[in-house]
This record gives structure tokens, sequence and C-alpha cells, in this order.
């Protein structure tokens, strides 16, 4: 049975004594890297956005954990591909670590920023979607990477996890391109897999002392939840961040995949967690993202009328009040279905509510409308 280790960590002033705490609790990171070898960090980094705000991993936690490879004597390299409306370059990547607290934190515990932007085209005839990713080199290149992710909600997979992160490993704007034919969170949780299954990483920490709910994975509240967590296997951590925050196992689309696929742990009962009972994790009234319901019905005529899903949703539109013209979310519609003018709309018909221009829009100025059939089934 896989292990998920957990520990309360109530503010990030606390958060080195408690990874220390955490790994010992797992037998020490001398486990996952030898000497001498390099070790990739990827955090989640999806915007050039301050911590508080809970939208990327917090830099201590980054720290913690790289300060204790580096006394493992491993080299250690921080790697990431920030959100989809960003292009995976140089410039990008320092205005990303400057924003999120990550200049900061590898000073003081020796992680290199990583700035290599090149990536590798690799085949996978075992997918069973995805037969050849294009994967960032940082990662490849190492001898180990570690998956340092945040507890957030998610419009389209409605919890952003261990393996939601690995998402990051796809470079730049070609995320946008596979968005673009994932049309579905079923489709896309199968693309995660797939990549999971290409990549795994050695270890994944879970940075959720404070999470986000609400309309995550960009747009969301901060919500304090007080803890790290800790698995060799990222899909056993998702399980189990599904359960915090009260997504039930038959409505998050990851978990759903994976049972289809016959993978472990698909569920809460074939996870073993060590540190704290599993009643204590619980949080109440966990806020969901807008596009996520609990109506049976609404699913099961999306199921049986597949044509009817775009009214069973929530649409993204453009507050042309607040709309700057800043062109980040048409440089993350996978459609091509925004256009600006002097500022952006939303060509409906195109649209495939993947929200990844909600997720990219820094001035609030897209709202999640719900339509009036889904409100009437959501009552
Ligand atoms: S909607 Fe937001 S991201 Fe799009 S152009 Fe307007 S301000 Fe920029
Ligand atoms: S308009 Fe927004 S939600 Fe619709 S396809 Fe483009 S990025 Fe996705």
């Amino acid at each position: 049975m896989s292990k998920v280790y957990i520990i309360r960590c109530p503010d990030y002033g606390q958060v080195s004594g408690k990874m220390d705490e955490l790994m010992t609790m797992m037998g020490g990171v001398s486990q996952f890297v030898n000497a001498g070898q390099r070790v990739a960090l990827k955090p989640n980094l999806l915007l050039a956005a301050d911590p508080a705000k809970a939208v990327t991993t917090h830099p201590s936690v980054v720290a913690a954990i790289g300060r204790l490879f580096t006394a493992a004597s491993a080299d250690v390299v921080l790697a990431e591909s920030p959100g989809a409306g960003y292009a995976y370059d140089r410039k990008a990547l320092e205005k990303t670590y400057r924003m999120c607290g990550m200049e900061e934190a590898a000073k003081g515990a020796g992680i290199e920023l990583g700035y290599d932007t090149s990536y590798e085209s690799v085949s996978f005839p075992e997918g069973k979607l995805i037969k050849r990713f294009e994967i960032i080199s940082p990662i490849r290149k190492a001898d180990c990477y570690v998956n340092v992710c945040k507890l957030k909600t998610h419009n389209l997979m409605f919890l952003s996890g261990g393996v939601k992160n690995l998402f990051g490993l796809i470079p730049g704007r070609t995320k946008t391109g596979y968005h673009s034919t994932m049309t579905t969170k079923e489709l896309f949780a199968e693309l995660l897999l797939d990549l999971l299954s290409l990549v795994p990483p050695r270890l994944t920490i879970m940075d959720a002392v404070v999470g986000m709910e609400g309309e995550g994975p960009a747009n969301g509240n901060p919500r304090q939840v007080g803890l790290l967590l800790a698995s060799t296997d990222p899909l056993s951590l998702d399980v189990v961040a599904s359960e915090i925050i009260g997504l039930p196992e038959d409505r998050n689309p990851l978990l759903l995949a994976a049972k289809g696929r016959g993978i472990h742990p698909s569920s809460i009962a074939e996870v073993e967690i060590v540190g704290m009972p599993l009643n204590e994790l619980r949080i109440a009234g966990y806020k969901m993202p807008s596009a996520y319901s609990n109506s049976t019905m609404l699913r099961v005529i999306a199921a049986v009328l597949p044509l009817l899903r775009p009214l069973l949703t929530v649409d993204p539109r453009i507050l042309k009040n607040k709309c700057t013209g800043c062109g980040a979310c048409k440089n993350a519609c996978p459609r091509d279905a925004i256009t600006l003018r002097k500022v952006a709309s939303i060509d409906r018909q195109k649209c495939i509510r993947c929200y990844c221009c909600h997720e990219m829009c820094r001035f609030d100025a897209i709202e999640l409308h719900k339509g009036k059939i889904y409100r009437m089934l959501n009552k």
C-alpha cells in the first residue's frame, strides 16, 4: 500500500524544522539521491505572483527541501515552465522567479535558479492517449526530480495537486496545444496519467500550509490548512488532498481516470497515512471553484447529451470595464477563441471551457458565468 506522510505546519515560519521532521519520518532524503548527483526541484510557479496569493508553491517550502538535498551533497536546480500564457524563455523565468520569491529562497538554500530553456521530444508508445511528449530538459538531465506542488482548487480538474503540477514539465505554449486537443476534463486526466507514467517524480512534497480555495488555480482565495505532505507517489498524495478539501473521489476526474485504467491508488482506502489520523485532515467548507457541480442530474445529462455540455457548464465572460487589453488571455487560449481590439472578446462557439484565459488574467477581468440551466440544476 502506498504511503503519504503528513505533518502539521501552522505557518511558513516553521517550514524548515517541519520539513526536517517530515523527511526524517520518510527515512531521509539520501535515499533519493547520491552525493554529487543533480536534483531538479519542480515547484508550482503557474504565474509571476506574490506568494501571499497562494497561487504558487511558497518559497520557504522550496528552500526547506532544497536545503536538505544540498546538505546531502546533491546539486540542486530549480526547473519549471510556468503557465500556458508564458513563453518558456529566460525573461519569463527571471520575472517568475523574482515575483514568486524564488530568488531569495534559492540564495539562502544553495539552489541554482534554472535557466536552461531547451526541451526534448520524447517518444512514449506506451501512452494511452499521448504517444510523444515534449519535456523540459532540466528534468531529463537531472538524476532525480522532486515535485514540490501546491494544494489548490482548479476550475477544470477541481484539484491541482501532485499530478496536475507535472503539466509544468511541458514547455511554454506547447501546453496550449495539449489543451486544444484534450477538450474535456476526462481527456485531460488521461493526459496527466500518461505524463506521470513517462516522468514520475522520485518524491512529491505538497505545500498545504496555506492552500487555495474557490476559483483556483489562479484566482481563488488563500485558505489556512496548516499541513505539509510527502509521498513517493503523487497520485497517492492527490487521493489524500482530495479528502482534505472534501472533493468526493467519484467527482475527481483524475481519480476516475486512474480507476478506469486499474491504477492504484484511486481511493483513500488504498493509501496508508502516516503521521496523522484521516479524520483530523478534512477541512470543513473548503470552497470549490465555480465549474464544480454537485448535481447528479447535470452530470447525467452531460454524459448522455454531450452536445449540450456548453449549456451545462460555466462560461468565461470578459468584464469590459476591467479589461486592459493586455492579451494574456489570448496567448493562453488553445482554440483561438479570443480576439483583441481595445478589449478582449470571446467567441462562445469556439470556446472549450478550459479556463486557461481565466487563469492568466491578472486584472480580474474574466468572470465565470453560470447559465440558467446550470443554476437551475445546481439549486
Ligand atoms: S481579459 Fe484580462 S488577460 Fe484578457 S486582455 Fe483583458 S485584462 Fe488582459
Ligand atoms: S476562451 Fe478561455 S475557456 Fe474558452 S477556450 Fe479560450 S482559454 Fe479556454
